[in-house]
């Protein structure tokens, strides 16, 4: 008997371009939304884009509420939905970079509302995905939320963010390559959950963006058109699997223990990319594919040496030795690495000196 199901949550709208910030009204439309949005955004991005965009709405008649976050938090999330609360708001606009739409999108999964992701950076593939987390005292706070309800993704915006979150979005991208791998060794040794066409396309957005790494170059709005469209189909593949597993692997695992050890010390994408670097290593030898990951990482400028992200060695070597124990997610660290072997796959990789 067939008792297969499978329902799978997508985005209904994706508009990617040069000047489409101004269609963000004709979106909203499209999907028949009624009422009032709030714009959840910072500082940065709230002059660059939630300004003219509301500009935009009240021009249509629509009167838009706007909170400005500051910090990624749990706090963060909570004061969103006092403010939509506040505002009887109807849906919610997350308008910036990882922070504003990472708690636009999990306030939204609290108050059961649709949100719009318009992401002023090209920074890490959570602008579109189905998850959402935000550092929640020593751990963090993850929700497996819903896509955005559309994205609306501005390359002229997105090229005049530093260049690093670029970068950075590039990176986390790369890394595909090793979640895939460590999907497809939990599908083999656990027996998790694994859809081949998910696992395709996350490689396949990979092996894309290192083709057309030549066309990443900062003041290069190419390089925001590349990295944004990769994005977006590393989400879709995302939630196709209806999981973060084709886009997160052991190389997420070592980034998130890094933001506990070293909070703040190097960009989410930067390290998961490093972190590949080593995984990579650890599931193919020292034959594998860690060198064109490690060449690809510096064609696009990203950093793959613990001095480049700005951690010590010491503190790269404790975060391979714990990461496999953050959460229940099977990949080539298994039970954990000891000390010797974490030096050693640092050390042959370059990682550290
Ligand atoms: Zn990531």
């Amino acid at each position: 008997m067939f008792e297969k199901s499978t329902w799978i949550r997508l985005p209904r709208n994706v508009v990617v371009g040069h000047g489409v910030i101004d269609r963000v009204v004709d979106v909203v439309d499209d999907l028949h939304l009624q009422g009032r949005p709030l714009f959840v955004t910072s500082p940065t991005p709230k002059d660059v884009a939630a300004d003219p965009i509301a500009a935009d709405f009240e021009a249509a008649g629509i009167d838009p509420a706007v909170v400005t976050v500051e910090t990624a938090s749990f706090e963060a999330v909570e004061d969103v939905i006092e403010a939509a609360e506040a505002a009887e708001a109807a849906y919610l606009i997350g308008i910036g970079g990882g922070k504003a739409i990472d708690i636009a999108k999990m306030a939204s999964h609290h108050l059961e509302m649709g949100f719009l992701s318009v992401p002023t950076a090209a920074s890490h593939d959570g602008v579109i995905s189905n998850r959402g987390s935000v550092p929640d005292g020593d751990t963090r706070h993850s929700v497996a939320a819903k896509p955005p309800l559309a994205v609306v993704a501005d390359t002229e915006v997105l090229s005049q963010a530093p260049w690093e979150l670029t970068t950075a979005g590039c990176a986390d991208i790369i890394s595909n390559y090793t979640a895939v791998m460590d999907w497809r060794l939990a599908k083999r040794l656990k027996d998790v959950e694994y859809s081949e066409y998910a696992a395709a396309l996350s490689e396949m957005t990979a092996e894309i963006l290192v083709d057309n790494a030549d066309l990443i170059r900062p003041g290069l709005e190419e390089s925001a058109w590349v990295v944004s469209k990769a994005l977006m189909s590393s989400g879709v593949a995302m939630s196709i699997a209806d999981s973060s597993r084709p886009a997160s692997g052991a190389e997420h695992l070592f980034s998130h223990q890094l933001d506990r050890l070293a909070p703040d010390a190097a960009l989410h994408g930067h390290q998961v990319g490093v972190g590949s670097i080593m995984t990579a290593y650890l599931h193919g030898g020292e034959d594998g594919i860690w060198r064109d990951i490690r060449d690809a990482l510096n064609s696009i400028d990203a950093p793959t040496t613990a001095a480049e992200l700005g951690i010590d060695d010491e503190t790269v070597l404790e975060a391979l030795t714990t990461c496999h124990a953050i959460r229940d997610r099977y990949t080539i660290l298994g039970d954990g690495m000891n000390e010797r072997a974490a030096l050693e796959v640092a050390t042959k990789t370059g990682v550290i000196d």
